[in-house]
């Protein structure tokens, strides 16, 4: 079967369900790739007219070389490429602790989920010993010495600065302070000076909520005291920039500002630096619905893809597709998209403990701190095993080592199963997978020797990444995801 998106042409065979064959004209050639063992094989068109003839039974693979012919056929299950992550147990070492002081923000951004539906959360406001006690009990049963992650999570945390300052200095006044990667959340707004100054001494990521330059900034993220929000976050992202904070940026692009948002997302870049940036083209449902702002699957594929290429040629870490590529680059495959299902604990404003904030308002899933067990909350276990990786409905899809399933939450509202996949994933990843065998061929042009077949090496499957370079000082979460290098380079899982 054969299907073209993206000017790549991709074709399947009933009897290898792990084979895909993408071929481009321009460059004229193919790439065949087995999602199982993680392995390539870059051929001439000649060559790839000889791999389609084999895998659809219609030649003998004798006429391939014995390298080719191992890569294609000899393979199998036994010799599969090793997982990102291990599946998740019980609850003795969940690496990641989400700490949200409240659920309340000074914007009122007409996409925004969290802000709407706060429901048993309305006006709690975390407290500074229940976030001393969360980081005890969660991390408290990390082995030492194993890296974990405190990420400050709103609405916005800022609103409640006690919390959010006594939480960072019990995290680093404690013994595994240099295993800790704390990331703040933020709109930006309530960093002055001293917050700037705090947060840099203390090592906290700041990732700031910036949709682009003003006109698209503002499209959405209104002051709820009116106004556009664009000059007041910006002053907050360059305070926290020029007191030494590694700053990351999170744009959401919408079906208003999908015609102009990749342009203004690579001037934002320029005009900011980050040390890393994240294109989020999904957005969480609004009353059991579909959000009316989503953009289709392919106009978020095309997002994903000059956002990526922008940041690329910029050398800037791009959460999104990094995620995606990551796995293709490092010849391992990711379990989990969602940190939810992967292994992290949520403590609400009023105190109760989850595995997902999106779930605080109407407390699935959420019992007091010291309540939480595997058996006192189902989803805990039954959302370790949602991962594409174990579904027998993904196992023929191309983009299956770098999908990790996406978002548990959006799937029990849109398909009212948590533990089901949403279409609209399925489309943009497999638009997004298709664009970079194409964007694999074009790096590779000029620097193969000749020859009808080539099998690639991790550091042909690099020159994906361009000017990337995956330093695991520059990203946040680094333990969630590993990334280029297994052992060594790591990227965030959200
Ligand atoms: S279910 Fe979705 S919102 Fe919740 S933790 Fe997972 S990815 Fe995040
Ligand atoms: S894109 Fe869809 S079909 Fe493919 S692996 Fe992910 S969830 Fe499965």
């Amino acid at each position: 079967m054969s299907l073209s998106l993206e000017n790549v042409t991709h074709s399947t065979f009933d009897e290898h369900p792990y084979a895909h064959l993408f071929t481009t004209s321009d460059p004229a050639g193919a790439v065949l790739f087995r999602t199982d063992v993680m392995q390539q094989v870059v051929c001439s068109p000649r060559g790839a007219e000889l791999v389609k003839a084999v895998l659809s039974g219609e030649a003998s693979p004798e006429g391939l070389p014995p390298d080719v012919r191992q890569v294609l056929l000899d393979m199998g299950a036994e010799s599969a490429a090793s997982d990102h992550d291990p599946r998740r147990g019980g609850t003795v070492n969940v690496p990641t602790l989400y700490l949200v002081p409240t659920l309340a923000c000074q914007l009122g951004c007409a996409y925004c989920r969290i802000t709407r539906k706060q429901g048993q959360q309305t006006g709690s406001r975390l407290s500074p010993e229940a976030a001393r006690n969360g980081i005890d009990h969660v991390f408290g049963r990390v082995p030492s010495g194993a890296r974990r992650t405190l990420v400050l999570f709103g609405g916005e945390p800022l609103l409640v600065p006690e919390t959010v300052f006594s939480a960072i200095c019990h995290v680093r006044g404690g013994p595994e302070s240099a295993n800790t990667d704390i990331m703040l959340q933020t709109n930006g707004i309530p960093i002055d000076a001293e917050t700037a100054e705090f947060l840099a001494a203390n090592e906290v990521f700041v990732l700031l909520s910036l949709d682009g330059l003003e006109e698209v900034h503002n499209q959405h993220r209104m002051l709820l005291a009116g106004g556009g929000s664009f000059e007041a976050s910006v002053a907050g992202y360059r305070k926290a920039k020029e007191a030494g904070c590694r700053m990351g940026i999170s744009a959401t692009s919408t079906v208003e500002t999908a015609d102009r948002f990749s342009a203004s997302f690579e001037a934002m870049l320029q005009e900011l630096a980050p040390d890393k940036c994240g294109a989020v083209t999904h957005l969480h449902p609004m009353s059991g619905e579909r959000s009316p702002h989503q953009i289709a699957p392919d106009v978020a594929a095309g997002i994903q893809i000059e956002t990526y290429s922008a940041a690329r040629r910029l050398g800037i870490y791009h959460q999104q597709m990094c995620e995606r590529i990551g796995p293709f680059v490092s010849g391992t495959r990711r379990r989990y998209a969602c940190a939810g299902c992967g292994g992290k604990v949520v403590v609400a404003p009023n105190g109760a403990a989850g595995i997902c904030e999106y779930n605080a308002g109407d407390g699935r899933s959420f019992v007091p701190l010291k309540e939480f067990s595997t058996d006192t909350v189902a989803d805990f276990l039954s959302w370790a095993a949602r991962s594409p990786l174990d579904a027998d409905e993904c196992v023929r899809c191309p983009a299956l080592p770098g999908c990790g399933g996406g978002c548990a939450y959006d799937s029990q509202q849109i398909l009212g199963d948590a533990l089901k996949f949403d279409p609209w994933l399925c489309e943009t990843n497999v638009r997004i997978i298709h664009w970079l065998m194409g964007d694999l061929l074009t790096q590779l042009r000029g620097r193969l020797p000749a020859g009808d077949f080539h099998i690639l090496a991790p550091e042909d499957r690099a020159l994906v990444l361009g000017n990337i370079t995956p330093e695991a000082a520059n990203i946040p979460m680094p333990h969630i995801v590993r990334y280029h290098d297994p052992g060594a380079q790591r990227c965030c899982a959200e």
